[in-house]
C-alpha cells in the first residue's frame, strides 16, 4: 500500500528525511549604528534598537555567542550633504564603525557593508539622478570609491544596494586596483516594494522619507520575473560573488529561479522591515504565535533556495533554533 504517513510517524524520522535544514549559520543580523551615539528603539521597527558604537560591539558579541556568522552594518549619520561626499572620508563614521568592530571582534564575525548613496546624500536617493533619470555610471563609480574606503577600514564584504547598472563592475575593479581582490561583492537585486517603508523611516533624517523618488526607475517590477533575472544576470556577469534577493516573502519564486539559473552562486534573501513588522504585529495582536510564524517564514525562504537570510529577527531566531527561547 502506498502511504505518505509512514515517514511522518516519528519526529526523528521527519528530521532525518529533510533535504535542507535551517540553522544559525544561515542568519545575518542587520544592525543600525548611530553617529550621534544615541540608543533607543526604532519607532517604525518595534523590538529593534539603534546602537551607539559601543552598544554595537556588545550586540555583535551576543551575535557571535548565538552562532550567527555575520552582521550587515547600516550607519546612521548626523548630517548628509548634496553629493554624499562625506562617504569618502577615511575617518568618516562608517569606516570608524568597521575599524572598531574589526579591532574588537577580529575574524569571529563577518562584517558586511551596506553600500548605498542614501546613507550619505541629503535627498536620500539610492542613486544619483538628473531630471528624474538614474545616472548609472556616476553612481557606480562613487560606490566603487566607497567600497574601497570600507574595505580599508575592515569591511569583509561589500553589498551594493543602489540597484544601478555597472555597480558590481565598478566596485570589483576599484577593489582589485587597491589590493582588495579578496573582498567579495554581495549585490542586492530588489523588486520595488512598500515593504521597505519601515526601514526608510528608520534610516531617514527627514520627516518625509524619500519623497519624490520614483524607485520604479531602478528597482524591478514585482510581476516581471524576466526583468528581475535580467538584473541578476548582469550583476553575476559583472562579477558578483553573492546575490541578495529582496524582499524575501514576495519573491520566494525568484529565489528558486536564481538558484536554478545560477546554481553555483550563493544566494542571500533579505527578510525586510515590512516583513519583520507584519510578523511582530500579528504576534502582538494575539492572532497567532509570533515565534512559530518567524520560523515558518525563515524555513520557507530556506526551502526556496536561500543559502543565507538577512533578518532583523536573527537573534530571536537563533535562540529558537538552539531551543533556548
Ligand atoms: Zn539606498
Amino acid at each position: 500500500m502506498r502511504l505518505t504517513t509512514r515517514i511522518k510517524r516519528s519526529k526523528q524520522m521527519i528530521r532525518m528525511v529533510r533535504p535542507v535544514e535551517l540553522t544559525t549559520s544561515d542568519l545575518i543580523y542587520p544592525i543600525f549604528v548611530r553617529e550621534d551615539g544615541k540608543k533607543f528603539e526604532i519607532a517604525s521597527m518595534k523590538g529593534q534598537d539603534y546602537f551607539s558604537l559601543e552598544d554595537a560591539v556588545t550586540t555583535c558579541k551576543k551575535t557571535i555567542e548565538l552562532g550567527i556568522p555575520a552582521v550587515m552594518v547600516f550607519g546612521v549619520l548626523k548630517e548628509k550633504d548634496a553629493d554624499g561626499s562625506t562617504a569618502l572620508q577615511k575617518n568618516g563614521f562608517h569606516p570608524r564603525v568597521f575599524r572598531k568592530l574589526k579591532k574588537e571582534l577580529g575574524d569571529k564575525l563577518v562584517l558586511i557593508s551596506n553600500l548605498c548613496l542614501c546613507d550619505y546624500t541629503a535627498d536620500e536617493f539610492c542613486v544619483y539622478t538628473k531630471k528624474g533619470k538614474v545616472l548609472n555610471e556616476k553612481t557606480a563609480e562613487m560606490l566603487g570609491k566607497i567600497a574601497v574606503v570600507h574595505a580599508e577600514a575592515g569591511a569583509d564584504v561589500v553589498a551594493p544596494a543602489a540597484m544601478c547598472d555597472g555597480q558590481v563592475r565598478h566596485i570589483r575593479s576599484a577593489l582589485d586596483r587597491e589590493g582588495f581582490e579578496d573582498v567579495p561583492v554581495m549585490t542586492y537585486v530588489k523588486t520595488d516594494s512598500c515593504l521597505f517603508q519601515p526601514f526608510f523611516e528608520a534610516m531617514t533624517l527627514s520627516k518625509t522619507p524619500r519623497s519624490g523618488v520614483d524607485s520604479s526607475t531602478f528597482r524591478t517590477d514585482i510581476i516581471n520575473e524576466k526583468m528581475f533575472m535580467q538584473k541578476v544576470d548582469l550583476d553575476v556577469s559583472e562579477g558578483a560573488d553573492i546575490v541578495i534577493v529582496k524582499p524575501a516573502l514576495t519573491n520566494l519564486d525568484l529565489i528558486l529561479r536564481v538558484r536554478q539559473e545560477h546554481p553555483t552562486i550563493p544566494i542571500a534573501a533579505y527578510q525586510v522591515s515590512g516583513e519583520y513588522a507584519m510578523i511582530k504585529l500579528l504576534g502582538e495582536n494575539g492572532h497567532l504565535d509570533e515565534d512559530v510564524l518567524l520560523l515558518e517564514s525563515l524555513k520557507s525562504i530556506k526551502r526556496a533556495g536561500a543559502d543565507m537570510i538577512l533578518t532583523y529577527s536573527a537573534l530571536e531566531a537563533a535562540k529558537l533554533l538552539k531551543g533556548k527561547a
